[in-house]
């Protein structure tokens, strides 16, 4: 069996938020479309490390002007890193996005100032759909990705795994090559007798 279920991102809780995702005006993911934005006024919302290492990202790669929309504090270590990296923190929550002639005009903080950005992307990380093979015992990683070897077989005799449910580097391309790795693996063992064909294939 070769499981390819994937994952699903964590969208922020605002509201209007499916109608902006839906247009294209919250984004996912920097390394997929970053250069879409670059020059922009970018805000990147996330909590603690995981959004001040897309914010930092972002804004060594692609815009001097980018803002950190935090969910919450940040520690000491983490407004320096974000100082150092030329990234401006917002650290009160959001009540409200402002759509306007298809794109996000505003963004109104719980404290009632607008702030303007041209892109917004999301840094809530990722919901793996690998719950099946855990619950067969498969080997991961402490988040959900599951771990492979050189062929995409888990830890589970016969069960395969390829794409963004494998720990890795969640793109398109490393999908196809997990799942051709593990087809080819899979198709090679056929030739061999299953159980149920004690004389092998005819
Ligand atoms: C907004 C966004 C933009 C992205 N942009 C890029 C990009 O520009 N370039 C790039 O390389 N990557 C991009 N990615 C990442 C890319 O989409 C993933 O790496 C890729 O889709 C992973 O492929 P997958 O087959 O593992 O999972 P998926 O494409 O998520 O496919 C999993 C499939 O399994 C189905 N499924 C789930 N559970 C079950 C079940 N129990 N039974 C049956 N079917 C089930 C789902 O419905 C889905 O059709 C982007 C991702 C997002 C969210």
């Amino acid at each position: 069996m070769l499981l390819a279920t994937g994952a699903e991102d964590v969208e922020p809780d605002l509201p209007d938020l499916p109608d902006a995702i839906r247009r294209g005006l919250v984004r996912y993911c920097p390394i997929c479309d970053g250069y879409e934005a670059r020059g922009q006024r970018i805000a990147v919302i996330g909590p603690g490390a995981r959004g001040l290492g897309e914010a930092a990202f972002i804004a060594r790669t692609y815009s001097r002007d980018v803002t950190l929309l935090t969910l919450g504090a940040l520690t000491e270590d983490e407004a320096a890193r974000a100082a150092a990296a030329g990234v401006q923190v917002e650290r009160h929550p959001i009540a409200a996005l402002e759509i306007e002639g298809g794109r996000i005009a505003a963004i109104r903080t719980g404290d009632g100032r607008v702030l303007r950005f041209d892109t917004l992307y999301s840094a809530l990380g990722l919901r793996l759909r690998s719950e099946f093979a855990l619950s067969l015992g498969a080997k991961h990683d402490g988040t959900g990705a599951l771990l492979v070897d050189d062929h995409g077989r888990t830890s589970v005799p016969g069960l395969y795994a390829a794409g963004a449910i494998v720990r890795g580097l969640d793109q398109i391309v490393v999908a196809m090559g997990h799942a051709a790795v593990a087809a080819t693996d899979i198709h090679n063992r056929c030739a061999e007798p299953t159980e149920d064909e004690a004389d092998g294939p005819a």
